[in-house]
């Protein structure tokens, strides 16, 4: 698969005081050359149409303003210096139209002058669109955003330690001096390296073009831009300068300037490797343990959202949600706790219903609704043991540093059960920490519960499970080899092998699907069954991709179940059969066609 480029576009190149630098009459502040006009330095990340900003600037509402930028997935800092931060507050009117806290990446050092520079955005008093509504994730290793991996690395800026970041074959490296050893090797085969050179004139935090050209020749990468530019440079001048030296693939950046940027694949993380994952803004662990070792050194407690979780449904985001703001409010950790395997699978594996979700699932979703870190705790017959005061004390209040618990109204916890939210109750008034019950999501008029959403895909009525899921119902998975009577008698198929527990009732579906590498979703009609019409015993999932001809190799699926068609039937032959397929395909594209005239439902691509 080739993948996407990302787009590298510098909002700004300029030092901390700007060029042209009020009340200066230089001949590089006068300049009618529109590439001696620096704003203060800042780069947008763009992919697929989605961006993501390294730097709030003064100037960003004019950078945002000029590279027309109307949302953000996420803001990166640098640092905490005050040419890299003072436009944070222009992130409001963003975070309105999103509808949701802007995600600011940092370290803690930038996060401590962040929150103090602008204290009324984290006050905890109630706010509208007065302040900016941001989620601060600090950094604590490589991360995702855009589908790319960004890597952090540690740069010394005078006595201040800051970061620059390194997406697929570029880096950005702005406001440094020097470059330490570990990060050095993180710097190799790059195609394009941005990095700060002030001036001439040694600076004690900044690098001049000499220090600037003796990196670039270390770190040997097929092109530099020099950023964070003083007015002592000339643009025209110092690149003629660069070139009579030799290094014509060493320039000065300027606003507006846009560099494509190769970003290799990202493999898709096992749940095995996503147990491992420090991955900044999100972190799971398999222990209470690893999670105080972990949270515990930077002195901060967690707010807990906890439950099996199964299907991620309305409900459990309202539970999700609501932890993720009050730890927003409260500088805590947003965790969800959960257990794997299901208690009822180990209590009385007899009576477990089977799972709709899987637990890579549950984890991409934890991460989605911007959970900061998830427990997912093996449970044992030994855990079953503890008696409800022994679970509170042991795991919420000593490993888990619990500032606030958020249950459903039936939660249930401790050996045989005996825990209700009453006592969940006593046991934070006992040990200080706040415990919320929350009452059932009504949607669509049923109360939204992993049970119903269970019965509904069962019954085959994936439309109302997709809506109390608030997204489609998903199965995920490889394609196997078929027994290749589609393609011989009626259509091409791809045949999925299901990693959930729960398939829907047999029948033919109108479905989505994603195939793996790709970034939308295909029209397709899915059959569930045993193929009568061929004889068939085991039960398969075929799914026809309706617009596409090509064979497709075996690779993971994402199948996304939009409306049930009807049951499946025996036909007198194949011809029967392909003249129902047919039928099929024409109510799927009928479906999607006023699917996407009406948006009938706000359910993603
Ligand atoms: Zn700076
Ligand atoms: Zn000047
Ligand atoms: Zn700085």
């Amino acid at each position: 698969m080739s993948a996407n480029p990302l787009q590298l576009t510098f909002l700004g190149s300029g030092t901390s005081m700007g060029v042209p630098t009020i009340g200066c009459r230089c001949g590089v502040c006068t300049s009618p050359d529109p590439r001696d006009k620096r704003m203060r330095t800042s780069v947008l990340l763009s992919r697929n149409g989605q961006h993501v900003l390294i730097d709030t600037t003064p100037d960003f509402r004019t950078q945002a303003l000029r590279a027309g930028i109307q949302r953000l997935e996420a803001v990166l800092l640098t640092h905490g210096h005050a040419d890299h931060i003072m436009g944070f507050d222009d992130l409001r009117p963003l975070s309105i139209v999103q509808k949701r806290p802007m995600p600011v990446y940092g370290n803690a050092q930038t996060f401590d002058i962040v929150r103090r520079a602008f204290a009324y955005a984290f006050d905890a008093k109630p706010k509208v669109s007065s302040v900016p509504s941001v989620l601060l994730k600090e950094i604590n290793g490589p991360f995702e955003l855009l589908g790319v991996k960004i890597t952090p690395i540690p740069l010394e800026h005078g006595e201040m330690q800051v970061l620059g970041f390194r997406f697929g074959g570029a880096a950005y490296l702005t406001d440094f001096n020097a470059v330490p050893e570990s990060s050095m090797s993180m710097l190799q085969d790059l195609d394009d390296l941005v990095l700060d050179a002030l001036r001439d004139t040694p600076h004690p935090m900044h690098q001049t073009v000499e220090q600037a050209l003796e990196l670039a020749a270390k770190l040997k990468p097929k092109r530099a831009w020099f950023t964070h530019i003083a007015h002592d440079l000339g643009h025209a001048e110092t690149n003629e300068r660069l070139k009579r030296l030799g290094r014509g693939n060493i320039q000065l950046a300027y606003d507006g300037l846009q560099l494509d940027v190769a970003t290799g694949t990202l493999a898709r993380s096992s749940p095995a490797q996503a147990f491992d994952a420090r991955v900044a803004g999100f972190a799971v662990f398999d222990s209470a343990e690893k999670w105080r070792e972990f949270y515990g050194a930077r002195k901060r407690g967690s707010i807990l959202a906890i439950g099996n979780f199964d299907g991620i449904h309305l409900g459990h985001q309202a539970i999700l949600k609501q932890a993720v703001e009050l730890a927003a409010k409260t500088g805590s950790v947003a965790t969800a706790l959960t257990f794997e395997p299901s208690p009822l699978k180990v209590l009385r594996p007899e009576s477990a219903p089977k799972r709709i979700s899987t637990a890579e699932q549950r984890l991409e979703w934890f991460r989605a609704v911007d959970v900061e870190s998830a427990v997912v705790l093996p449970f044992t017959i030994e855990l079953s043991k503890l008696a409800p005061q022994e679970f509170v004390e042991r795991i919420l209040v000593r490993e888990l540093q619990v500032r606030a618990v958020l249950v459903g109204e039936n939660f249930r916890f401790g050996h045989k059960q005996a825990g209700d939210t009453s006592r969940l109750r006593e046991l934070g008034r006992a040990h200080g920490f706040e415990v919320i019950t929350l009452s059932p999501v009504s949607a669509h008029g049923e109360v939204v519960s992993s049970t119903v959403i269970r019965r509904e895909i069962a019954a085959g009525d994936v439309t109302q499970a997709g809506r109390l899921l608030g997204r489609p119902y998903v199965l995920t998975g490889e394609i196997v080899r078929g027994t290749g009577t589609g393609r011989k008698f009626t259509f091409p198929t791809l045949n999925l092998k299901p990693e959930q527990e729960l398939l829907p009732a047999s029948g033919v579906y109108i479905t989505r699907t994603m195939l793996r590498g790709e970034l939308k979703s295909r029209r397709s009609v899915t059959n569930i069954g045993v193929r009568p019409t061929f004889n068939g015993t085991t039960l398969t999932i075929e799914t026809h991709l309706l617009d596409f001809r090509e064979e497709i190799s075996p690779r993971r699926i994402e199948l996304r179940f939009w409306k049930r068609l009807r049951s499946e039937k025996r036909f007198s032959g194949p011809d029967e059969l392909r003249a129902q397929i047919a039928r099929d395909i024409r109510s799927a594209n009928r479906f999607f066609t006023l699917l996407r005239e009406f948006r009938v439902l706000r359910l993603s691509d």
